[in-house]
């Protein structure tokens, strides 16, 4: 942390500061100016850098450590690579995941899998706990869904992703399904967030719906911070004042999570835009712009899901959608 005093600043001014700092276990480094005296502040663990601009005499204060640190690219450089059995997250390969919204019934599943099994994915989603915006809209099959998600897992080899939305789920979980999800809603859900530091599977955290980056990051920090290191970010859209789509997709956050953070990237462009003509566009944006996957909402019959189908693809169209990565991905040093 960066203390700028005002000019002029007196020297009792500038001995209370570092005397107020001190008090919070920091060093201070003096450097005086011909206008301005700075006082570097290092080794303290958290202030809150307000404390400090009200102190009389101070100017500004610029922090320099993030609120992150095991998430962050300064504390590990190289890219988190998350393997998951013979399945690769964050590495060369980009991670397709795709299924419907909702596990709807054994058949809808089956249907679904053969058809993304055949054209090579390897990850496969489906909520059996829904967050559902309206209490009467469909809830999700809960145990029975994780049921049939084991089953897909076992007989198509496929890695299966599904929400957790509260702490209480998480042993039958653990027991069915391969990746955790956090649902947006749930990004802030800190006691959530806490336990899943203490499991040994990999959690895909979505961005909240009017998450700063900087908030998703220290989300994803809480997990860290227990002894979890797997974790997936994924961008599916954040709250604007636009309403063509149902949420504005912010592939900006692609390069910024890439420059500040070593973990992987997966952009949902299903929940992003709302709509099936917009998912393919933006997955190619997505991949472009340096994403390590998407996770795309496709159904057998998307006009009769059960949740969510205006924005499920068709499975032709994500095969399109393949085609069209298998020649965007060289081009970011990706591979399909
Ligand atoms: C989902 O992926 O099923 C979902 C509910 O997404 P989000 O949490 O991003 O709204
Ligand atoms: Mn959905």
């Amino acid at each position: 942390m960066l203390i700028i005093m005002k000019p002029g600043a007196s020297e009792e001014q500038i001995n209370y500061v570092i005397s107020f700092i001190k008090n919070k276990g920091f060093d201070s480094h003096i450097s005086k100016g011909e206008i301005n005296t700075v006082i570097g502040a290092v080794g303290g663990k958290i202030i809150d850098k307000r404390d400090v601009e009200l102190l009389d005499g101070v100017q500004e204060v610029i922090k320099i450590t993030s609120n992150y640190k095991l998430a962050s690219r300064t504390f590990k450089n190289e890219d988190t690579v998350i393997k998951i059995r013979d399945t690769e997250i964050g590495g060369e390969s980009l991670c397709l995941i795709a299924g419907p919204c909702t596990v709807e019934s054994l058949e809808q599943m089956e249907a679904i899998a053969e058809k993304l099994s055949s054209l090579g994915v390897r990850f496969m989603r489906g909520g059996a706990y829904k967050p559902r915006t309206s209490p009467y809209s469909f809830q999700g099959l809960g145990e029975e869904g994780l049921k049939i998600l084991k089953h897909i897992s076992d007989k198509y080899n496929m890695v299966t992703v599904s929400e957790v939305m509260e702490i209480s789920q998480i042993p039958l979980m653990l027991k069915y399904v391969d990746i955790l999800q956090v649902g947006a809603r749930n990004m802030q859900n800190f006691n959530l967030l806490r336990e899943l530091g203490n499991i040994d599977k990999p959690v895909l955290i979505k961005r909240g719906l009017s998450a700063t980056i900087e908030e998703w990051l220290m989300s994803a920090e809480y997990i860290m911070a227990g002894r979890n290191p797997n974790v997936i970010l994924c961008e599916r859209g954040i709250r604007t004042f636009e309403n063509a789509t149902r949420n504005t997709l912010d592939i900006s956050a692609i390069p910024v999570i890439k420059g500040i953070s070593h973990l992987p990237i997966i952009v949902d462009p299903s929940h992003g835009t709302g709509l099936r003509d917009k998912v393919a566009p933006m997955s190619r944006a997505a991949i472009a712009a340096g994403a390590d996957g998407i996770m795309v909402e496709v159904h057998h019959e998307p006009d009769k899901a059960l949740c969510d189908g205006a924005q499920s693809l068709y499975p032709h169209q994500f095969e399109k959608l393949i085609k069209d990565l298998k020649i965007i991905a060289p081009v970011v040093g990706k591979k399909v």
